[in-house]
C-alpha cells in the first residue's frame, strides 16, 4: 500500500506520461533520501540558493542559476527580474509595474496553456503581455517592430503545445535579442537538453525539475549572472508566494546529478521489456489490435498502440477507459486518439510491477 492509498485514494498506474494531474514523475530512492536528509536540518537559505545556483549552472553551462518552485514560477520570477533589475523598491512593488519598462513580447502561437496560461505567469511577474503576429503566422519583423523603450524581455516557448509551423525561430529571436540588447527568456520546461539554449545565446532559460529531470516538484532559471541576481532578489517580493523549500532544492540537485549519469540504453531496454510483456499478455484478447509504435515526433520512444474493435471486444473505447480508471487500482493511459478507438500505453512512467497490473485489468475487463 502506498501512502496515498492510506488516505483512501486510488493507486495510480501511470501509463500516460508526465502529467501534473498525476503528480508529474516519481523520484528514485537516492533523490528521496537527499530530500529526507535536507528536511531534517536548518540551513542559511540565501547561501543554499547561491550554492545550488552554482551547481545548476554547471549542468546548464550558464553563468549562474536560481532554483524555483517550478517552471511556471520561473516564468513569473524571470519576468519580474527583467523589470526590477537590481531595484529592491520595484521588487517590492511588483506585480504593479505601471510606468516601468514592463512589456514582454511573445508570438501568438506560443501563448499556450500548460495547465495554466503562460501569459498569466508573465502578468504575475508584473509583465504586460504584448502578443505579436497571428496564431499560425508570425514574422521576425513583427517581433522587432514591437520592441519599444517599454520592452522588458522577449519570451520563446519551446513546447509541443505551441504552433510549430509559421513561427519565428529561436535563432531569429536570439538575433533580435542580441541586436536590440533585450533579454530573451526561453521556457524549456519539459526539454531534455539542458545545455543547448544557453549555448545558442538565450539570456535566461527555464526548466521544470519534475519533468525530463525526474526530480521533485521544483524548477530553475539559468543564465546571465546580473539577471540571476535579480531573480534571487524576487524571493523578497512576488517570489515569496512561490518559494521552493530546502528539501526541494536538495532533491533537485541530486536528480540533476543522476540525470547526467543516466544509462538511457538500459532504461529503454527495460521499458521495451514491459511493453513486450503487456503485448504478450493481451495477444489473445478478442477485439484488440496491439502494435508497438514509435513516437510520432520521431524520438526513440516506443509505445503500445491498442485499437479497440467495439463489436468484437463487446466494449467501446470510452467504456474501456472508464473501466481501466475505476476501482482501487486506476490505470491511466494516453487517450489523445480515443475518438478513433485507439489508446496508447507509455512505458516511461511505469513503476516495476505496473505492467502486471495493466495486463490483469485488461483481462478482467475484456475476457
Ligand atoms: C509544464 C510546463 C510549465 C510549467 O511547469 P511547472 O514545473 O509545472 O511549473 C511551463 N511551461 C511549459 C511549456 C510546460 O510544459
Amino acid at each position: 500500500m502506498n501512502s496515498y492509498q492510506e488516505l483512501g485514494l486510488q493507486k495510480i498506474v501511470n501509463a500516460s506520461g508526465r502529467m501534473t494531474a498525476l503528480g508529474v514523475s516519481t523520484v528514485n530512492e537516492e533523490t528521496a533520501r537527499a530530500m529526507c536528509a535536507a528536511s531534517m536540518s536548518f540551513v542559511a537559505i540565501s547561501d543554499l540558493i547561491d550554492a545550488a545556483g552554482k551547481v545548476i549552472a554547471s549542468h546548464v553551462g550558464s553563468e549562474d542559476a536560481c532554483p524555483t518552485a517550478g517552471a511556471a514560477a520561473g516564468i513569473a520570477i524571470a519576468t519580474a527580474a527583467c523589470i526590477a533589475k537590481n531595484s529592491v523598491s520595484i521588487t517590492q512593488q511588483l506585480p504593479c509595474s505601471d510606468g516601468l519598462a514592463n512589456e514582454v513580447i511573445i508570438q501568438k502561437g506560443h501563448c499556450i496553456n500548460f495547465g495554466a496560461p503562460v501569459t498569466q505567469m508573465i502578468r504575475l511577474g508584473g509583465g504586460k503581455v504584448v502578443e505579436v503576429g497571428e496564431t499560425n503566422h508570425t514574422l521576425a519583423q513583427n517581433i522587432s517592430d514591437a520592441v519599444t523603450e517599454k520592452t522588458a524581455a522577449l519570451i520563446y516557448v519551446k513546447s509541443h503545445h505551441c504552433v510549430q509551423k509559421g513561427m519565428v525561430s529561436l535563432e531569429e529571436m536570439i538575433a533580435i535579442s542580441k541586436k536590440m540588447n533585450i533579454p530573451l527568456i526561453v521556457d524549456a520546461a519539459a526539454e531534455e537538453d539542458l545545455k543547448t539554449y544557453i549555448a545558442r545565446g538565450a539570456t535566461l532559460v527555464i526548466y521544470s525539475g519534475a519533468k525530463a529531470i525526474e526530480g521533485p516538484t521544483s524548477g530553475f532559471i539559468a543564465g546571465k549572472k546580473e539577471l540571476i541576481a535579480s531573480c534571487k532578489l524576487q524571493y523578497f517580493g512576488i517570489g515569496r508566494s512561490m518559494k521552493i523549500g530546502k528539501e526541494g532544492i536538495m532533491g533537485l540537485l541530486k536528480a540533476l546529478d543522476l540525470y547526467e549519469a543516466k544509462d538511457m540504453i538500459a532504461i529503454r531496454k527495460k521499458e521495451m521489456e514491459k511493453l513486450q510483456y503487456i503485448q504478450q499478455q493481451l495477444a489473445g484478447i478478442e477485439g484488440l489490435k496491439i502494435e508497438l509504435v514509435k513516437d510520432s515526433a520521431g524520438r526513440e520512444i516506443y509505445r503500445l498502440k491498442v485499437t479497440v474493435d467495439p463489436e468484437k471486444a463487446k466494449l467501446n473505447c470510452s467504456k474501456l477507459i472508464e473501466g481501466l480508471e475505476a476501482g482501487d487500482v486506476s490505470i491511466r493511459i494516453r487517450d489523445h486518439f480515443s475518438n478513433l478507438g485507439i489508446i496508447e500505453i507509455d512505458p516511461r512512467p511505469l513503476l516495476d510491477g505496473d505492467e502486471v497490473l495493466i495486463a490483469e485489468k485488461f483481462k478482467e475487463l475484456l475476457s
